[in-house]
């Protein structure tokens, strides 16, 4: 497994550096990681089903490490019903999200994570993103990784929620508004320093990580 992932984390190098794709955040971790098993977009199901990333499950969910975590801490939680994304969700799902959410805050030991979903997400099967708020990680490469995180672009959870409960349905950003949201400047999401590029940033934030 560690081989297959090394392999993919090169291939997804490769894609990275060949392919400027267009929309705001499909970024060829999918692809790279299982060939030929399906769409690329398909592998988060598929990864509720490798034992090496599934953290716990139950009746309803189940939570697995981020394979290409964006910080020091990232689990994603996934729904076992069918559902293919955000965009997908009703008020029908409402006692799920709050499972959902529940679920995810219990994953968290302390104060730092951020939990919510991408508005735009590119892998399929509703996926609730928990993440520390570190963003330090080796896999966070580009602008849309680190903006995907940062900006408007990733919506708590509890936002969801009270807009499930109060309207009946989900507003989510326009497609230019996401297009707007990935293609901002770079800048510190603790404080108010721009970074001159990624690996600037990178560095920038490690004063702000508690060791
Ligand atoms: P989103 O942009 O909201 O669709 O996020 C998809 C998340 O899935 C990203 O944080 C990726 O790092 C993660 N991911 C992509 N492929 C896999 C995989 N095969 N196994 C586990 N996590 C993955
Ligand atoms: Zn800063």
């Amino acid at each position: 497994m560690l081989i297959h992932k090394n392999f993919n984390q090169q291939v997804e190098n490769i894609l990275l550096k060949m392919t400027k794709r267009k929309s705001t955040d499909k970024t060829p971790e999918g692809p790279s990681k299982r060939p030929n098993t399906g769409h690329w977009s398909g592998g988060l199901v598929a990864a509720t089903e490798d034992p090496k990333l599934v953290v716990s499950s139950d009746n309803l969910i189940t939570v697995i490490k981020d394979g290409y975590p964006k910080a020091k801490h990232h689990y994603l939680v996934l729904p076992k019903e069918n559902i293919s994304s955000i965009k997908s969700i009703t008020k029908d799902h409402l006692d799920l999200l709050k499972h959902m959410d529940k679920v995810g805050r219990e994953l968290i030991q302390d104060v730092g994570f951020k939990i919510g979903y991408h508005a735009e997400p590119s892998m399929q099967r509703l996926h609730l993103h928990v993440i520390s708020d570190d963003m330090d990680s080796p896999c966070v490469k580009t602008k849309k990784h680190w903006n995907s995180f940062t900006t408007e672009f990733f919506i708590d959870s509890k936002v969801i929620i009270d807009q499930l409960q109060s309207g009946g349905k989900i507003k989510l950003p326009s497609k230019d508004q996401c297009k707007e949201y990935m293609e901002r400047p770079l800048k510190c999401h603790k404080c108010d320093y721009v970074p001159k590029h990624m690996p600037d940033l990178k560095k920038h934030i490690l004063k702000h990580v508690i060791p």
